[in-house]
């Protein structure tokens, strides 16, 4: 694309230079091109029908802020008279029956919605390898995993099928598809965007961010999907910045580097990379610790824990009675249940509805429900203490770079564990950004994560901004 951010390209098709028609039409030929990625589990080819009116309003000034801007959204956000499959056989032939707050607020805006993208099901993996629609590529190498579970969202954006895309991220499925495939990706705050319209996985995690090639559309997509809304009863009426405006400025930031982020499992040349980074933020005034976050190291065992948990009640509404597949093997109703969702959830949801009744069941309820309660109250107090500190906590987003296709899809243990840097924010609720930062000798991306405390997103954008300009 001949435009930087979705500013540039606002003017362009204001002053004519770019058609807006043009435009859509390239992103879906493009789109077909690139059917071997395996991005989209749904095309809107009639994407360009509203095009000339907001060509028209553009061109007339009477346009909203995202007027034009192409967006994917991950086929676990609802989308009205659209299929909404969360890539699960279950759902197949479900079509949604409203809007997403967030899709309401980008259509209100004036955004383009092209397709939705394919996931691991129902948002539940780190490799977009379970998927009934089939596994997504990496667009930089296809011999690779695109990350997961928005894996289509951020292969969509890395490959130039659209501007920008939304995703949700309950342990990670924003940042670590955004770093496997080289692009911006943004969790915001439990709280700040509403989930209305989103399929849930873990409630108490679950949130819905943007995917882009430069910040300002993050601070640009962020500014918009945030915002009041009756309709999620966790939303939190807090500030909205206009991001996109406040994104560039002189502010310095104290920035923590965690120790336990840093150990042995890190790959050594990201821990390069983001080294040759910290540089570059010191240069430029910054001033950079090292911290502790002490109970790093349960994160994962508690977001499993939980997350199951929470998966195992959210999902009991799959049963073939109320919607999506149906049995026809049964011949009575408790037939009908089982036989609906046995034949309708793929392996790791069933994995997950398993691991989820166990730790809920009466006999392990404190053992580990319980306990991991308990455990995530510690991992948020050790963020609390550390942002009296510093403003800012920088780590790696993942302890490698991409791996390859089935090489872990065999062992979920080794799977839950690329989530490792991620899943802390989730149980924190604070927001965490993907920045793209370089390439491995074999040319995969690496990406840094920062964090900051709650509600304060402007300054992760103000810090991705610095890195973007320097
Ligand atoms: N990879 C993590 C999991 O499998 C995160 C998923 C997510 O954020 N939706 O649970």
């Amino acid at each position: 694309m001949i435009y930087k951010n979705h500013k540039q390209k606002i003017e362009l098709i204001k002053s004519g230079k770019i058609s807006l028609k043009q435009n859509v039409a390239d992103f879906l030929l493009n789109i077909k091109k690139n059917e071997h990625l395996n991005a989209f589990n749904f095309v809107f080819e009639d994407s360009a029908s509203e095009v000339d009116l907001i060509e028209r309003k553009i061109k007339t000034g009477k346009h909203g802020k995202l007027a034009g801007m192409v967006i994917a959204v991950k086929d676990v956000i609802s989308i009205k008279s659209k299929p909404l499959t969360c890539s699960s056989n279950i759902l197949i032939g479900f079509e949604a029956v409203y809007n997403a707050t967030v899709v309401e607020k980008l259509l209100q805006e004036n955004a383009i919605l092209i397709g939705k993208t394919n996931c691991d099901e129902f948002a539940m993996g780190s490799s977009n390898e379970n998927s009934a629609f089939g596994k997504v590529l990496n667009p930089v190498n296809n011999d690779y995993v695109p990350g997961g579970s928005s894996g289509g969202s951020a292969a969509a954006v890395a490959a130039n099928l659209c501007d920008a895309a939304l995703g949700t991220d309950t342990g990670g499925s924003i940042r670590q598809p955004a770093a496997f495939c080289g692009v911006y990706g943004l969790k915001p705050t439990y709280g700040r965007v509403s989930r209305y319209g989103l399929t849930a996985f873990a409630s108490s995690f679950d949130t819905i961010g943007p995917f882009a090639k430069n910040i300002d559309d993050i601070a640009l997509i962020l500014e918009t999907i945030s915002g009041n809304d009756n309709f999620d009863s966790t939303f939190v009426n807090s500030e909205i910045h206009s991001f996109s405006e406040k994104i560039s400025s002189e502010r310095k930031f104290k920035i923590g580097l965690p120790k336990e982020y840093f150990s042995d499992g890190l790959d050594d040349e990201i821990r390069k990379i983001i080294f040759e980074h910290v540089e570059i933020l010191k240069n430029a005034g910054n001033e950079v610790t090292e911290i502790s976050l002490p109970h790093t190291e349960f994160a994962i065992a508690t977001y499993y824990i939980l997350t199951t948990a929470e998966a195992s009640a959210n999902l009991s509404r799959f049963d073939g009675a109320h919607y999506g597949l149906r049995s026809k093997n049964a011949s009575n109703i408790d037939e009908m249940y089982k036989f609906s969702r046995t034949e309708g959830f793929g392996e790791e949801v069933k994995r997950r509805i398993m691991l989820g009744t166990y730790v809920l069941s009466s006999g392990y309820y404190d053992a580990y429900y319980k306990k991991a309660q308990k455990v995530r109250s510690l991992i948020k107090s050790d963020f609390d203490n550390a942002f009296k500190e510093v403003d800012i906590i920088l780590t790696p987003t993942t302890p490698t770079a991409a791996f390859k296709i089935g090489e872990k899809s065999e062992n979920p243990l080794e799977m839950y564990l690329s989530d490792i840097y991620t899943t802390s924010a989730n149980l924190a609720g604070i927001p965490a950004i993907n920045v793209p930062i370089g390439f491995n000798k074999i040319g995969l991306p690496i990406g840094m994560q920062l964090l900051s405390k709650q509600f304060d997103e402007l300054s992760l954008l103000q810090l991705a901004n610095i890195l973007s300009t320097n």
